[in-house]
């Protein structure tokens, strides 16, 4: 069996945009009929339920930002009775408020479908025994991963972050395969069994990693490949729409949107006018079936672009592209917009790096400049000469920016090491 749900991933695109409205047109009604701050943004937007009618309808609704989710906060929009709510996640709510989400039964039960549909096509299998390196807590990480993983009949080791040496000991002894973590957390993981005198692509019964909760590069995902001798595959969600789920990465490494449920557009983040396909800008997310906490058109503040071509892996599901950062994470230097991920994959072009750098960010009178610091592996280290590796960085990122950022060599296992997602950007 190919697909974990092949009605619905190789439905034929009018088809699928024909379920999509008859389920948008459900949830706005639901969202109009059952809350009431939903109802008033509508009616100052002038718009009633019977107005949508065509998908292109949907610009018509006001976006949803995360400003007023905080404002909302905890269960503002919820649009079931409480009684029927019967998990609660948030989000760790650094920048302010934590977003919170809410799920009745059936919220839980799609939840768990699309998650099951996402690792079924990476290549997990009921054989398969999963370990979740993912913090378990509030976040929706490791449950969404959790509840996938038994929907398939895998084995699932709920080890959530941390306490690495316990980590490697487990994955030998349990004879885990697959591993759901941070790709920076993963990276770390394996420096500290190299520690403990293992060879990690050797030792280990571990064919694939299913990473997320952090924007990296390709080159990383080569990087993390090698380094375990594993397929690794991208995972992307957010706590406002479900949580991870939210698409589905083939064997063509292609995100599929989980589009029967979530409805994909891409905005020019300055003016919010939709965009076209191929065309870069921010994606926004409707929910289609959620219950307890809809979203309607909210702004995810994630940079990347939309695609209705076809995939040589046989789904016709839409494709969005990996993201390229968040809105937020955009930093202008000397007049050149600039994303972490960028730089991250010049870095990783250049032989003898390690997947530990730290972008440090100086402002002075309004300036931001950028110098980059990275990591060598240990063995680049002891050969010297290390002036010409920082040149040939200094190089990658001007071939890929246009920009020129000073590059510090620094002594291996002096950057932060972290279990959960890195912390990239620092400023001093
Ligand atoms: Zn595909």
């Amino acid at each position: 069996m190919k697909f974990w749900d092949e009605k619905i991933e190789t439905m034929p695109l009018k088809d699928l945009k024909e379920l999509q409205l008859a389920r948008l047109k459900k949830v706005v009604k639901m969202a109009y009929e059952k809350n009431a701050i939903y109802r008033e943004k509508f009616k100052k937007a002038g718009i009633k339920p019977d107005d949508i009618k065509s998908l292109d309808d949907l610009s018509k609704i006001p976006f949803l930002t995360k400003e007023e989710l905080r404002n909302y906060y905890p269960f503002g929009l919820l649009c079931v009775e409480m009684d029927d709510v019967v998990e609660i996640h948030a989000s760790s709510g650094t920048t302010g408020k934590p977003v919170v989400g809410t799920y009745t039964k059936h919220d839980l039960e799609i939840w768990a479908d699309v998650m099951a549909r996402s690792l079924w096509a990476n290549g997990l299998r009921k054989s398969d025994i999963l370990q979740n390196a993912y913090g378990y807590g509030l976040f929706t990480g490791a449950h969404g991963f959790e509840k996938g993983a038994q929907k398939i009949g895998a084995t699932v080791i709920p080890i959530s972050s941390g306490n690495t040496k316990r980590q490697i000991n487990i994955m030998k002894d349990f004879g885990t395969t697959a591993i759901a973590a941070t790709p920076s957390y993963a990276l770390y993981m394996a420096e500290v069994a190299k520690e403990m005198g293992y060879e990690p692509s050797k030792d280990f019964k571990l064919h694939l990693g299913l990473f997320g909760a952090e924007a990296w590069s390709d080159e990383m995902r080569k990087k993390i490949e090698e380094t375990w001798g594993i397929v690794a595959h991208e995972h992307y969600g957010l706590t406002e729409i479900i949580g991870p789920g939210v698409v589905s990465e083939c064997e063509e490494k292609k995100l599929h949107i989980n589009a029967d449920h979530f409805l994909a557009e891409i905005i020019d983040p300055k003016t919010g006018e939709r965009l076209e396909p191929g065309e870069e800008g921010e994606l926004v997310f409707t929910t289609l079936t959620k219950e307890a906490f809809p979203a309607i058109r909210f702004r995810t503040r994630d940079i990347a672009s939309y695609s209705e071509e076809p995939c040589e892996c046989g789904r016709t599901l839409p494709i969005q592209s990996r993201i390229k950062g968040r809105s937020d994470d955009m930093m202008k230097v000397k007049g050149v917009i600039v994303f972490p991920r960028q730089i991250e994959e010049a870095i990783m072009h250049v032989d003898g790096v390690s997947g530990n750098y730290q972008l440090v960010k100086t402002k002075k009178h309004e300036m931001t400049t950028l110098h980059v610091r990275v990591e060598p592996t240990e063995e680049r280290y002891k050969e010297g000469n290390l002036d010409e590796l920082a040149k040939r960085i200094e190089d990658e990122i001007y071939a890929i920016l246009n920009l020129h950022l000073p590059v510090e060599i620094v002594k291996p296992g002096t950057l932060p090491r972290s279990e959960g997602k890195a912390k990239r950007v620092v400023e001093e």
